[in-house]
């Protein structure tokens, strides 16, 4: 059996640094808010390019502490992706904000900046653009509307970790990146986690203050926070595995490229262009008997998943919510399936798969 992917075995060699790690956690008994936390961000940021990091509880928190740091009014609108994780959406409706769907270019899965102008109006006053698997947005198109028409600029960056556009790295192009490390993530944690990059001064001190409760000031609180904290345990295992991020990233790159050569048969595959260093948080191939692929590849010893079954505007929690048709999206989640390409995968398990694909 190919598993999708073994978290187990991702880790693996990690888990000698972890268990040192966690001793001294123990040892030092400090575990909210403390060292480890503060030496991730300064890291993460490093390794972003940015000028601050905040550490979260979560993505989602990531995503919500960042829009709600600019005190919008109360309904105001902001454009999104309409193929994207549910978490994306929730953030703009947890923060009393409308979400604006935009569809996707078919080829990069990734918002079509040429729609974007279409959906703006005197309400909108964000864009939330999410670097779909591992691909950076097009920015310097998105860049261009967002300056034309004052808007700020929010990256859902959950899976993109790293992922660089014409050189620049995700989360370092809008007014902030909001990050998760979910386990299965690139850069993945044993258990939740999320962190928000910023260049701006004043930015980041209202996300840091809204993480805490709306407190810097213990017992003072200036505005109405959150609590969204990055554990301090969590932070010591990131930085651990942040130093091993490219080569993770590396290994993800080498078995895209065997997919991207080797495999044959009428599958669409992700789109190679030399502007983007994409990162592969998921190899998503599209075919049209989809459904009937997965079954076969499963009865065949190989598991595979959909990012995602159901889009976000035929959710039923989203009923009312959202408005319009999105064809586009609805092909996409129709017709999409997520290969197999883990850190823990080898080559020869990416050949193998393809050899059974290649029989379909
Ligand atoms: C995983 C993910 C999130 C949410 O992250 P959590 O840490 O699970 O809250 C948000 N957006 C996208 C695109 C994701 O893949």
């Amino acid at each position: 059996m190919i598993e999708y992917e073994n978290l187990n075995q991702t880790n693996k060699i990690f888990c000698d640094d972890y268990k040192k790690s966690f001793e001294d956690f123990l040892d030092r008994g400090w575990y909210i808010l403390g060292k480890k936390v503060e030496e991730f961000e300064k890291n993460y940021a490093e390794f972003c390019g940015t000028n601050f990091c905040v550490g979260v509880a979560n993505g989602l928190d990531a995503l919500t502490l960042s829009l709600s740091s600019f005190n919008f009014e109360k309904g105001a609108e902001v454009i999104v992706p309409s193929n994207t994780y549910i978490a994306t959406i929730l953030s703009i409706l947890h923060s009393g904000l409308r979400p604006i769907l935009v569809e996707p270019d078919i080829n990069t899965y990734n918002i079509d900046p040429e729609k974007i102008e279409a959906s703006i109006t005197s309400k909108t006053k964000a864009i939330l653009v999410v670097h779909l698997y591992g691909k950076v947005c097009a920015m310097d198109r998105i860049k261009e509307i967002a300056v034309k028409y004052n808007l700020r600029i929010i990256e859902d960056c959950a899976q993109a970790h790293g992922a660089k556009f014409k050189g620049q790295i995700s989360g370092s192009f809008g007014e902030f990146g909001a990050h998760s490390f979910y386990p299965t993530k690139n850069l993945g944690a044993l258990g939740d986690g999320g962190a928000i990059t910023c260049n701006d001064p004043i930015l980041m001190d209202k996300v840091k203050t809204l993480r805490n409760y709306g407190s810097k000031i213990k017992y003072y609180n200036e505005v109405i926070g959150y609590n969204s904290r990055l554990d301090e345990v969590q932070a010591a295992f990131l930085s651990i595995k942040l130093k091993s991020l490219n080569s993770i990233t590396e290994h993800k790159r080498k078995l895209a490229g065997l997919y991207h050569e080797h495999l044959g048969g009428d599958y669409i595959k992700p789109e190679i262009h030399p502007d983007y260093h994409d990162v592969y948080h998921i190899y998503n191939i599209r075919h049209p008997k989809r459904d009937n692929l997965k079954e076969y590849l499963l009865n065949n010893g190989i598991k595979t998943e959909i990012h995602y079954p159901i889009p976000p505007h035929n959710q039923p929690a989203m009923q009312g919510l959202i408005e319009g048709r999105y064809p586009i999206s609805e092909e996409i989640h129709k017709t999409t399936l997520s290969l197999p390409i883990s850190f823990g995968h080898t080559e020869d398990d990416i050949h193998r798969v393809m050899e059974i694909m290649n029989n379909f």
